[in-house]
């Protein structure tokens, strides 16, 4: 139980919980996720007490609208019938079309799907664009897999998806697992299904059919443009600043193309199997190359970059975050910093941490940053600069225009300092004392709220 809970005043709320809970008792990433959100809720929650109960506001928002789960059958390349569990989940769509990204990853599964779904909700309305709340996936991994194999599971996985989304009704994307390659497949096949050319239909796309200049790089930028206005408000400078990104995916290559443009000193990334550890600064171009390219290992860096150190995981902490940095960017999964990688990085000096995964910190960390005045950029603002540049995608796609990089990315600024205004705003209103995690889910909250109660009950 975190602190926050335990001083729950109000009655409805704690009821609430308590329900979700016992529904949902065996799936803990979901239930974490409903946590941290609703309970930093309370301040609004008192103020309309009345009217969240007679609507039954809050019970329907923790009820996804719906969640499909599909079996995903395929042949590998020995001509063996392999089967995987897709999923789709469509949270809520009082706001716009259900949209999130797909996850292909053996931990899959409908509690992680969930929380990814949730959090998406109030991620997608601090972007200010019409777009609900899903997510999907399949426990498929694509580790190891050649071309083929790949090809033929998208293929398979969209041929029951299909039915399910459209441009005006759910709109995926990519997350852990799925980048360019894998669009590219899901939407080959989707097409020809449809017979129909719906580009709308999935975002990060190729830019040859229908996708968006600075996509692929949105996630990670926002993170930083998203970090520099949170400093800035706090009075820190950038200047001379080390950082550390875990992971080496599409969210920290960007993170750290953007931070090393703004003159920060990247000096450690990493994979799932360990860290890179580079004193004078990342080469980004070896990363891409073993990443982007070669599809390898984060280790391989050194096979170019013989002065660089390579620290194996081995323990509950990763062995990048024993590493001593200014501004600490986990961009790789759920949970990857506990109370005591939280500690650590206290004592190691950090003075912010920008979540560019989603629910990269424990519930108890998270509140170990809020209550020690750690600067803490909730994923669900701080790396939504991904989900608004795929609704930017869409909106090309529907003018069949396209527009150049520097205007993708200025408007991606711009969404991006106005999605931490936000976060401000309600943390000056509620006098959250610098929380931007409540800040987040308080802004987020009121537009879904207003939009629920205008649509009557369903
Ligand atoms: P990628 O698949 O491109 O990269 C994932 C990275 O995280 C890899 O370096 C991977 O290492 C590492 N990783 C994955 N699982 C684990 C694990 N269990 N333990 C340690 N490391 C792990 O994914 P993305 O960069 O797209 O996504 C990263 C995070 O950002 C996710 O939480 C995702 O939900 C979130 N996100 C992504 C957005 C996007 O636009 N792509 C938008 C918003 C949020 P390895 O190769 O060894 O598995």
């Amino acid at each position: 139980m975190t602190t926050k809970e335990k001083q729950l005043n109000s009655e409805y709320l704690k009821k609430v919980i308590e329900m979700t809970e016992v529904k949902n008792c065996s799936e803990k990433e979901f239930i974490q996720a409903l946590k941290e959100v609703l309970s930093s809720l309370e301040p609004v929650i008192l103020k309309n007490e009345k009217l969240y109960k007679e609507t039954a506001l809050l019970e329907r928002l923790v009820e996804p609208e719906r969640v499909i789960s599909f079996r995903v059958p395929w042949v590998d390349d020995n001509g063996k019938v392999q089967v995987n569990r897709g999923f789709r989940i469509q949270f809520n769509g009082a706001i716009g079309p259900y949209k999130g990204g797909l996850r292909f990853h053996p931990s899959v599964n409908q509690s992680i799907m969930k929380f990814l779904a949730f959090e998406q909700i109030f991620k997608n309305a601090l972007t200010g664009l019409p777009i609900g709340g899903g997510k999907g996936g399949s426990d498929f991994d694509p580790k190891g897999k050649s071309d083929m194999e790949i090809m033929k599971f998208c293929q398979s996985f969209m041929s029951e998806l299909y039915k399910h989304i459209g441009h005006d009704v759910d709109v995926p994307a990519g997350d852990i697992g799925v980048g360019g390659r894998e669009i590219g497949y899901l939407f080959g096949q989707y097409r020809k299904l449809r017979n129909a050319y719906e580009a709308g239909v999935l975002t990060g796309k190729g830019l040859e059919y229908g996708g968006s200049l600075a996509r692929k790089e949105a996630t990670g930028y926002g993170l930083m443009y998203f970090m520099r206005e949170m400093l800035n408000a706090n009075n820190i400078s950038l200047e001379n600043k080390t950082v550390i990104i875990s992971g080496s995916g599409n969210v920290a290559i960007y993170a750290c193309e953007k931070a090393q443009a703004m003159g920060l000193n990247v000096v450690a990334m990493s994979d799932s199997a360990g860290c890179i550890y580079d004193e004078n600064g990342i080469n980004l171009d070896v990363v891409k190359e073993i990443k982007e390219v070669k599809r390898g290992r984060i280790k391989e860096y050194l096979e170019v970059v013989p002065t660089a150190k390579y620290m194996e995981n081995n323990g509950s902490t990763p062995a990048i975050y024993t590493i001593k940095a200014d501004i600490v960017l986990p961009c790789a999964t759920q949970n990857d910093i506990n109370l005591e990688t939280a500690k650590l990085l206290a004592s190691n000096g950090t003075v912010a941490v920008g979540e560019g995964a989603n629910m990269p910190c424990t519930n108890e960390a998270v509140d170990f940053f809020v209550e020690n005045k750690i600067l803490l950029a909730p994923g669900k603002a701080a790396n939504a600069g991904g989900v608004a540049t795929s609704a930017l995608e869409m909106s090309q796609n529907s003018m069949r225009q396209s527009w150049t990089f520097e205007e993708v990315d200025k408007k991606l600024e711009n969404i991006m300092v106005n999605i931490f205004k936000q976060c401000q705003s309600a943390d000056d209103e509620y006098e959250l004392g610098v929380n931007y995690v409540a800040g987040a889910n308080i802004a987020a909250f009121k537009k879904i709220s207003n939009a629920m109660i205008a649509q009557g009950i369903i």
